[in-house]
């Protein structure tokens, strides 16, 4: 049966050429001060660029800046005095050696033998997600269940996997929640969800994990928005809902939640971080409400893994912290060690803490309602960024990163399962 998983997603990769993204900077900056960070982030709104790590003193950021807007962009940091390095000239350049890593490492698998599991050297559409996932549900039928949860704006499929020993009927088991690529362009983040299915269900190594736990993975939360991206728009983020503007798509989802929406988010269509017209006003949102609305009473630990920067956050995004706020901290740490102990020596030790103090405020998120909604272990992976050894590249996968990236998420999805299997709250 996963022969024939494997075959199919074989299958089905597409060059993207990427043309619009043709002499795109990426630029590092050092910012020292409020006056700095406020000075970037006007910039950011006035030049519309892409902020794919936000400048604090002590640690860099990473902006990406349209082509014809570099020279403004650089002469505003000089005048005030801003450090910054060009990492990359031409994005673009960047984004075809991805295409050229992706597409070798998929030739390659098709001389392997390797193919009574899921290669974790490629990353998978949509399509090669969806099907995987329906006959791993014909193939495990005792343990997983395969839920098709809603239709996302262009009309696919919201399926997230269940995977028990008991057929979720047990009541007594704690639920743990996985979810990856509520942001489309965060590839990476979809091998650690599948790297977790394949743990729990294919090369199980972990009884006590599959036995003790009830399991809720979602590896696609945002279909339309990664297809897109695997279409014309590597870097885009949001979902694909043109129902707020007639000049600009897509909702950001993480923002879209609940949970002190509108406060500290945009309320620009063409933004990255726009909110939505109000909460859940997004499909894929709501078919996420749906999760925490069925499985809350039990449900003890919620990941939303994103990338990247090689952090575990939590809430709120107001800064505001939960009563648990000191054992959300101390799970935290927890995890992030577990990572940290085989993470590749190149990427930075994890950090842990509240959003709002490590990153930037932020509202309407999915880690803040699973907390408002009774979950009391709730946290944002950010993966890590950096390909190896060459530098941070962010968003882009290194095929020879995909499996350490699932092995290594595992080490902490693993560490947070057990505190809250061993640390009941709910029973
Ligand atoms: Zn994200």
């Amino acid at each position: 049966m996963l022969r024939a998983v494997c075959v199919f997603l074989v299958l089905g990769f597409a060059l993207a050429k990427h043309e619009q993204y043709e002499g795109f900077g990426l630029y590092k900056i050092i910012v020292k001060s409020p006056e700095q960070i406020e000075l970037v982030n006007y910039l950011s709104h006035t030049l519309d660029l892409d902020v794919w790590s936000h400048a604090v003193p002590g640690r860099a950021g990473q902006v990406l800046v349209q082509k014809d807007k570099k020279a403004l962009f650089q002469n505003e940091l000089k005048g005030a005095g801003i450090e910054f390095t060009l990492e990359s000239d031409d994005i673009k350049e960047i984004l075809d050696l991805e295409d050229r890593l992706l597409e070798a490492a998929s030739k390659k698998r098709n001389n392997a033998s390797r193919l009574d599991s899921l290669p974790f050297d490629q990353i998978y559409t949509y399509h090669q997600v969806d099907a995987f996932l329906e006959l791993l549900a014909e193939a495990y039928p005792n343990t997983v269940t395969l839920v098709n949860a809603g239709k996302s704006v262009e009309g696919r499929d919201i399926k997230y996997i269940k995977i028990s020993t008991t057929n979720f009927e047990d009541s007594s088991k704690p639920v743990v929640f996985l979810e990856s690529l509520l942001h489309a362009r965060e590839w990476i983040t979809l091998p650690a969800t599948l790297y977790a299915i394949h743990k729990l269900v294919i090369d199980v190594t972990e009884q006590d994990l599959v036995q003790d736990i009830d399991w809720i993975i979602l590896p696609i939360a945002n279909p339309d928005g990664y297809e897109h991206s695997h279409g014309e728009f590597r870097l885009w983020r949001k979902n694909r809902s043109s129902a707020h503007s007639l000049v600009c798509s897509g909702v950001d989802l993480n923002r879209n939640f609940d949970i002190n929406w509108s406060t500290a988010s945009s309320n620009n269509a063409c933004s990255d971080t726009f909110h939505g017209s109000g909460p859940f006003s997004e499909p894929e949102t709501t078919v996420i409400k749906s999760i925490f609305d069925q499985y809350s009473d039990r449900m003890e630990l919620f990941l939303d893994i994103h990338s990247f920067g090689s952090m575990i956050l939590y809430g709120y995004g107001n800064g505001q912290l939960p009563s648990n706020g000191l054992f959300l901290h101390l799970v935290g740490i927890n995890m992030a060690s577990a990572i940290d102990n085989v993470k590749m020596s190149w990427n930075p030790n994890y950090i842990v803490g509240n959003v709002a103090h490590v990153l930037y405020d932020a509202s309407g998120s999915a880690g803040d309602y699973a907390m408002s909604a009774g979950v009391p272990f709730s946290y944002t992976y950010e993966l890590p960024g950096h390909r190896f050894g060459i530098g941070g590249f962010g968003f882009f996968v290194d095929p020879a990163f995909i499996e350490q990236a699932g092995f290594e998420t595992w080490e902490g999805i693993k560490a947070g399962a057990r505190y809250v299997r061993d640390n009941r709250t709910k029973k």
